[in-house]
């Protein structure tokens, strides 16, 4: 079967259904997804999107544009930083008028909270710049921009899985994958190939993330021989249910929840005496596990309490009543009675395929581009969020980079002819499915993927050191070797979902790899990224980008500058 487009866009995040509405203005686009695209990640998005719209306090882009910056430990590209903080208000207000019901405040007005590194005045004090509907913001967006893609008719490929960029005249020109249902090979043929893919949360054992973030844009990308960037910058977020990694969104700080060790002291008051539990993630998620390292861990366990009872049942109901209903359900505790165990939990990557703002993806540290390939979202890296990414900056990077990267693909679109396919792209899918399928092997899709992520849980967490990132780059050699050895035991072809995690484990693979790779390289200590063996962050030597290739000589590093325009790196105090 083959499909053509002007624009194809690969995942149904709020990243890429937002870009598909843009695009759709000029040319003819559709949405390509391994899941309902309802049920995408961006749903589970909670605690709000940043904009400096000023709704409760005064605020200004400057300030949100500052905030990033610091937040991402002065890695971020000041020109993408700028556009985001200018262009995020605009966005608020255009998610508004599509309909997206937000909480609002007793003038009418879109309700705002406080939210971690987000600050007044270049950070004198906390400010109330994240806008939400409750804390299911990531929910009321994605229907809003569901029934509206539903509206204009925008083509989507539910359950479509794709496993290969297809170039031919060096230009990416479509994809190919297959339909989970039955196995039938799909190609999209197109002008130009948007990978909005999402986050790799599951190649660690504890995450916040869903079960389809599996960093398949990643392996797409390596697999093609391009590169992606900033990967060792890994958030984990401070507060996951313990044992379970789901999230306790930072909205609950925010409304005043204290973190407490075992000697009942709110502990942040050490490392962040101005703002506390608000200061940025990698800050906290370092503060929680020095306390549990040192032994004030609850009851000589690995966590801490997240005390939420000062702030009333009924404001928790209000506010946060998913986050109240998921400690509910999976520990059976009352919040508004008891603390609740948290600890850090992986959340969210900084790094992906490098973009300019535009969403053009770059093959080189030159910055050339691939023709007809774009990303946006979790997946990509325009470099607005650096080592470290403020809560709330995320939901807002998918929009204005995604109104921006729509834009851009369609105008690419309507001004180039399309180029031919490669011959027999459809026999690319049936032959990988193939192989897959009768392979005859002695190791399991299981086996391997529980391996990976006790190997990044233990050897590149929170902190990391060089041995044991030599030691984790020499097991993942190991485990790819035992993922050539594989064997499935379903052979069918109807929602062979084991043939699905098949290939999810290949792209996983390949993504710790990068990042293991990156890590172990960059000697120093920067936002999420923390070297017990090099505890300082070094400007003269490392204020740089990283970009990583993975080919058949193996893995590779190069690396280049940081914009930076307004702001000078300073050392981080909160
Ligand atoms: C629990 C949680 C809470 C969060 N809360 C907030 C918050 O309050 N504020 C904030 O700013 N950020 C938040 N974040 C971060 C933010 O939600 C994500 O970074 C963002 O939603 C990612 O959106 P996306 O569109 O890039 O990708 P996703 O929403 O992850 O979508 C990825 C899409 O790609 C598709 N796909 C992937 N691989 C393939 C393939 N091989 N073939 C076909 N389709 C494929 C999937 O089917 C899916 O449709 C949160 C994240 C989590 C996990």
């Amino acid at each position: 079967m083959i499909y053509t487009y002007d624009v194809v866009v690969i995942g149904g995040g709020i990243a890429g259904l937002i870009t598909a509405l843009k695009a759709s203005e000029k040319c003819s686009v559709s949405v390509v997804s391994k899941i309902h695209v309802t049920r995408s990640h961006s749903v589970a998005a909670q605690g709000g999107i940043a904009a400096s719209l000023g709704n409760e306090e005064e605020d200004r882009w400057e300030w949100h544009m500052f905030d990033t910056v610091k937040g991402g430990d002065y890695l971020s590209d000041q020109n993408a930083a700028e556009i985001l903080a200018k262009e995020a208000p605009g966005c608020v207000s255009m998610l508004e008028h599509l309909g997206v019901p937000f909480s609002r405040n007793s003038n009418g007005k879109i309700q705002q909270r406080r939210f971690g590194g987000h600050t007044q005045n270049f950070g004198k004090v906390p400010v109330k710049r994240a806008c939400y509907a409750a804390d299911r913001t990531g929910r009321t967006i994605m229907d809003t921009l569901y029934d509206e893609c539903l509206m204009r008719k925008i083509p989507l490929h539910n359950e479509v899985f794709i496993n290969n960029l297809l170039f031919s005249e060096n230009q990416c020109c479509g994809v190919v994958g297959y339909d989970i249902r039955d196995c039938t090979p799909i190609v999209f043929h197109a002008k130009t190939v948007v990978l909005a893919t999402g986050g790799a949360g599951r190649i660690f054992k504890t995450t916040s993330n869903g079960y389809s973030s599996t960093g398949d844009g990643f392996g797409l990308t390596l697999n093609s021989g391009l590169v992606l960037q900033d990967m060792e910058f890994i958030q984990f977020h401070p507060t996951g249910i313990f044992g379970l990694g789901i999230l306790v969104s930072e909205a609950a700080r925010a409304e005043g929840g204290i973190l407490r060790n075992n000697k009942n002291e709110r502990f942040m008051m050490k490392y962040a005496p101005s703002l506390k539990e608000l200061a940025p993630r990698d800050i906290i998620a370092r503060a929680i596990l020095t306390e549990i390292n040192e032994g004030r861990g609850i009851n000589g366990e690995k966590y801490v309490f997240l005390d939420l009872r000062s702030i009333g049942k009924e404001t928790l109901l209000e506010k946060i009543p998913e986050v109240i209903s998921f400690i509910q359900t999976y520990l059976g505790i009352s919040a508004n009675e008891a603390p609740v165990p948290v600890a850090p939990t992986c959340h969210y990557f900084m790094g992906g395929i490098p973009t300019n703002t535009k969403g053009q993806v770059l093959v080189d540290k030159n910055h050339t581009i691939a023709r007809g390939l774009y990303a946006v979202g979790e997946c990509a890296c325009v470099s607005v969020h650096g080592a470290n990414r403020l809560g709330c900056n995320s939901l807002i990077d998918l929009v204005v980079f995604g109104l921006r990267t729509g834009k851009s693909a369609s105008r690419y679109s309507i001004k180039h002819n399309r180029v031919s396919l490669p011959v027999e792209t459809e026999k690319i899918s049936e032959n990988k499915i193939a192989f897959l399928l009768e392979k005859k092997g002695n190791s399991s899709v299981y086996n391997i993927r529980e391996n990976l992520q006790n190997l990044m849980t233990e050897k590149c967490n929170v902190f990391r050191d060089g041995q044991n990132l030599s030691l984790a780059l020499d097991k993942i050699c190991e485990l790819k070797k035992k993922y050539s050895d594989l064997v499935l035991n379903d052979n069918g072809t109807h929602f062979n979902y084991e043939l699905q995690e098949a290939f999810e484990l290949g792209n996983m693979l390949k993504t710790a790899e990068s990042i293991l790779y990156s890590a172990f390289k960059r000697k120093e200590s920067r936002g999420a990224h923390f070297r017990t063996d090099f505890p300082e962050r070094e400007d003269t030597k490392w204020l740089k980008h990283t970009l990583v290739a993975s080919n058949l000589q193996g893995l590779k590093v190069t690396y280049f500058p940081v914009k930076i325009s307004r702001f000078q790196p300073l050392k981080r105090k909160y």
